[in-house]
């Protein structure tokens, strides 16, 4: 019997774990995470309205209805082990000394940090995390405060994920599966907000998907503007050069409907519509200083012809992209690794698909050429864990959770989330 260990039951975690089930008879595959639960950021990233982006975990947790597939969830892998109220520890010495293989499917969930003057003063937020507690995890205990006039940086998907959630109306968030907390904090101040999307390049350098620009000027009441006033027809040589040819039709959507947006006349600060949420889209601008005293108060904004405009924000959200936790797994000998924590944060879910069946290849390759069948796996990993006080939980403990959050929801809402570590434990030990 040959022992894998997957570490991280994300989409990568997941697609490999099923890939590798498939086609190898001999192999058992245990998939560790850190969160109780499973599938990474699909439940804790992904965008709580987005319903049917969330059901792909009807695909993910295939890979856990195999004969030779395990989830282990609350368990997390570091070099130097820590006490965590919700996880158990392990080090990669010891996965080492029980596996024969072992694939990071770790992520790249670290924020970007933007390097800005007073950057960390109260009231800014990074989007990962901000993700995570719009989403209910319950390792994070976070409980931002959002105000009314809010700066996004950033001009990607994430960014407009915000967007839209700051946009819609308490009508509209209870249809998602977001925590009662996190809609009652979001939507306190919704009808007088006003929030400005801020990114350096053209409206043509924009990284949005144009399906998600439509999603948010579908939105029924609320007034959206644009700062560029000059939204050109085709790509400009600068951005043909820059991206693939692939997403250049997507590109040219993206400007057919800004230039649908009305450019903003008059001060960007003063005009704003009664009654009515407003987002505004700045392009060619560059944060320069964050300003305020205990709270972010203002931002200092410079345009690429060098306009200096001071924004007042109550609320900052930086969107600029993630990277690799900066503790990374130290083993000894090689691991194979797979999703965006080997090709970085880019892509859409089913990316990490395509890269997982082709490093399964790899170790389905390396099995034939040889390898050791002599570890023990799970049975040794788990006197280990044993002596530990942390929750572990199955994938039987998931379909628990899964069908207590589903019997939990009010008519419209998909689920009722735990969001909170005490109240999962007892669930999973009256089931034991
Ligand atoms: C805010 C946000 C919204 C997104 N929205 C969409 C969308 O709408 N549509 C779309 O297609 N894509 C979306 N994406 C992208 C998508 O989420 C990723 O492509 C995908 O989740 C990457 O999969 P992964 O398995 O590589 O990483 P992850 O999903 O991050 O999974 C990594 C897993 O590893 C675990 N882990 C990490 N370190 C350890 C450790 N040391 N020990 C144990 N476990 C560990 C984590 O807990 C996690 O469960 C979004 C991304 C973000 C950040």
């Amino acid at each position: 019997m040959i022992h894998i260990a997957i570490i991280g039951s994300g989409p990568s975690g997941c697609y490999i774990a099923d890939y590798l089930a498939k086609k190898l008879d001999n192999a058992q595959i245990d998939v560790f995470d850190q969160q109780p639960t499973p599938f990474g950021l699909v439940r804790n990233g992904v965008a709580p309205d987005h319903l049917i982006t969330k059901n792909i975990t009807r695909q993910l947790e295939k890979a856990f209805t195999r004969r030779n597939v395990r989830f282990i969830g609350g368990v997390r892998i570091e070099s130097t082990p820590q006490a965590h109220s919700y996880c158990a520890s392990l080090t990669p010495l010891e996965l080492e000394k029980h596996y024969n293989i072992i694939v990071l499917a770790t992520g790249a969930t670290h924020d970007r940090q933007l390097d800005l003057p007073n950057q960390d003063i109260k009231g800014t937020y990074p989007s990962g995390a901000l993700a995570a507690w719009y989403n209910g995890d319950l390792t994070q205990n976070q409980h931002p405060y959002i105000g009314t006039k809010i700066g996004i940086i950033g001009h990607g998907n994430v960014a407009l994920d915000a967007a839209r959630l700051l946009l819609k109306t308490r009508e509209q968030l209870l249809k998602s599966d977001m925590p009662d907390h996190v809609i009652n904090a979001l939507t306190k101040s919704q009808p007088n907000r006003d929030i400005y999307l801020i990114g350096r390049g053209s409206a043509a350098n924009a990284h949005f998907s144009s399906g998600m620009i439509a999603e948010i000027l579908e939105l029924p009441n609320i007034a959206c503007y644009r700062t560029d006033t000059n939204i050109p027809e085709e790509l400009p040589p600068d951005v043909l050069k820059l991206i693939p040819k692939e997403h250049h039709r997507d590109r040219l959507k993206n400007l057919a409907l800004f230039r649908k947006i009305p450019v903003l006349n008059g001060d960007l600060v003063k005009i704003r519509p009664a009654h009515l949420p407003r987002l505004t889209f700045i392009f060619d601008t560059t944060p320069v200083k964050l300003n305020g005293e205990e709270q972010v108060e203002a931002i200092d904004l410079r345009t690429s012809d060098d306009t200096k405009t001071r924004l007042p924000i109550d609320t900052l959200i930086t969107a600029i992209g993630f990277e690799q936790s900066p503790t990374s797994l130290n083993f000894t000998e090689p691991t194979y690794s797979v999703g965006w924590c080997k090709n970085g944060a880019k892509g859409v879910i089913q990316s990490n698909r395509v890269d997982a069946v082709n490093t399964a290849r790899d170790i389905i390759n390396a099995v034939q050429q040889s390898v050791p069948c002599d570890k023990i796996g799970y049975h040794g990993i788990k006197a280990i864990l044993d002596t530990q006080p942390a929750l572990i939980t199955s994938f039987s403990d998931w379909k628990r959770i899964d069908e207590h959050e589903r019997n939990a929801a009010t008519e419209d809402k998909p689920r009722k989330k735990i969001t909170d570590y005490a109240t999962l434990t007892a669930l999973i030990n009256a089931g034991k």
